[in-house]
């Protein structure tokens, strides 16, 4: 059945794409976007990299204005969806009304989580997810004398590379024995950690914050640890993970686990609600247990996905290979595949601070966790992607060198 209206919930990169490629692949009837923050679709990433300091607002935004007038795609900034009426099919939005939907898109991302300690909601205890909280940053940050980050993932590490870079002291918190652990092997934490106190970041490990002080005026001045030790800092960036915002699904009687529970083909248990990027909660073929993957590649490939089912080009079992970035300060981090499940790492380190560490699980070789060292994460993207199974001995036989195995499987 031809669908006519499909209402996409959510206006970051996974609505953005999914609106974008349902015109692509000839979708003709109404696409409505519908997304709680003001403005333009506009990427994330730069926020914690560049934006603080450049604040060219127009830089980040996925498509100019005309890009939605010339696609007849509507967009409603600044509005929610409040609930959904699956029976109806509707959308209620906070302002009252109520809109029809054929088919409708979830695509509401995720938010941070907070750090439920003392001291929280004090001025100057900031975090980041959107534009608007960039902006804050940017006022506080001039001003600020030290800054102290609580967690020690790829925000809080970029934000930190960010930071120093404006000659701003800055000390990193984390409770884990190492930097971005629930993400990468230990040889990239070490090198990122040894990268960033070379740049004269300072970062506390097994260090769990647990309270924030009050400077007396009701803003913050500093962290105390469990131990007493206080690191005083008058900016405070809470970065300590994300929670996917399903509560719109689950108030609707939808399935939810992790995030918004998803089938291989992204659909919910309606078949007339799918969900993708950070909210939704799949199986991955290379993961093979239920998980989420807050990504931008993840939410353009799984939005490309269910454009190119909703508008009937067929439904392929989502497994679009993964890949992830993180710029922090002059260190590129690129990763090929979904390297958690390695057991087995082989590193190689080159010159300007180059890294590359194979990840294998058992004799599989499941992906590459790199540094400043985008040939090979291309290369390596390109052997994984193609679908053949790569052992620790093809790649001992090659040295590790990629463009070589490459090379030898082709001929
Ligand atoms: C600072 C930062 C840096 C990042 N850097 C990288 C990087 O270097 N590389 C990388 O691959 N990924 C990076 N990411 C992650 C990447 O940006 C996310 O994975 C991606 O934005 C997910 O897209 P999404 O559309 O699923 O969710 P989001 O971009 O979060 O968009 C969801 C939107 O839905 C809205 N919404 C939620 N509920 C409702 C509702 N009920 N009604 C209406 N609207 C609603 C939200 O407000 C939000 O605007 C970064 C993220 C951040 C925050």
């Amino acid at each position: 059945m031809k669908l006519k209206t499909i209402v996409i919930a959510g206006t970051g990169q996974a609505g953005f794409q999914a609106a974008s490629s349902l015109r692509a692949e000839g979708h003709d009837g109404e696409i409505i976007m519908i997304g709680d923050e003001p403005g333009l679709p506009y990427q994330r990433p730069p926020l914690s990299k560049t934006y603080i300091k450049e604040g060219r607002a127009d830089r980040l935004l996925l498509r100019p204005e005309s890009f939605y007038e010339t696609n007849a795609i509507t967009l409603m900034p600044q509005t929610r969806v409040e609930a959904i009426d699956r029976r109806a099919r509707e959308v209620k939005l906070d302002g009252g009304d109520r809109l029809g939907y054929d088919h409708l898109i979830l695509a509401t991302g995720a938010r941070n989580r907070r750090l439920p300690i003392e001291g929280g909601d004090l001025r100057r205890v900031v975090e980041l997810r959107t534009m608007a909280h960039a902006d804050e940053i940017r006022d506080l940050i001039a001003a600020a004398q030290s800054v102290v980050v609580i967690g020690a993932g790829f925000i809080g590490l970029e934000f930190a590379a960010m930071a120093r870079g404006l000659d701003t002291d800055v000390t990193v918190l984390e409770a884990a024995p190492r930097a971005m652990a629930r993400v990468v092997s230990a040889p990239v934490s070490q090198h990122f950690a040894a990268y960033h106190a070379a740049t004269g970041v300072t970062i506390h490990f097994g260090a769990a914050a647990a309270r924030i002080r009050n400077d007396g005026t009701g803003a913050a001045a500093g962290v105390e640890l469990g131990d007493g030790t206080v690191i005083a800092g008058d900016l405070v960036l809470v970065s300590v993970g994300v929670a996917a915002n399903d509560e719109l699904a689950r108030a609707a009687g939808l399935a939810t686990d992790i995030g918004v529970t998803v089938d291989e083909n992204l659909l919910t248990d309606d078949p007339a609600i799918s969900a993708i990027g950070d909210c939704a909660s799949f199986v991955h073929p290379l993961a093979g247990a239920r998980g989420r993957i807050e990504s931008v590649q993840n939410a353009t490939d799984q939005a490309k996905a269910v454009a190119a089912r909703l508008a009937g080009k067929g439904a392929a079992p989502y497994g679009a290979f993964p890949w992830f970035w993180s710029d922090q300060g002059a260190r590129k981090l690129q990763i090929a595949g979904l390297t958690g499940t390695a057991d087995r790492h082989v590193v190689r380190e080159g010159e300007d601070g180059k890294l590359a560490v194979h990840c294998f699980a058992g004799e599989t070789y499941v992906g590459l966790e790199s540094v400043n060292a985008a040939g090979e994460h291309v290369t390596a993207r390109k052997l994984l992607s193609e679908g053949r199974r790569i052992t620790f001995s093809d790649l001992r036989e090659h040295e590790f060198d990629l463009k070589s195995l490459r090379a030898a499987l082709a001929g």
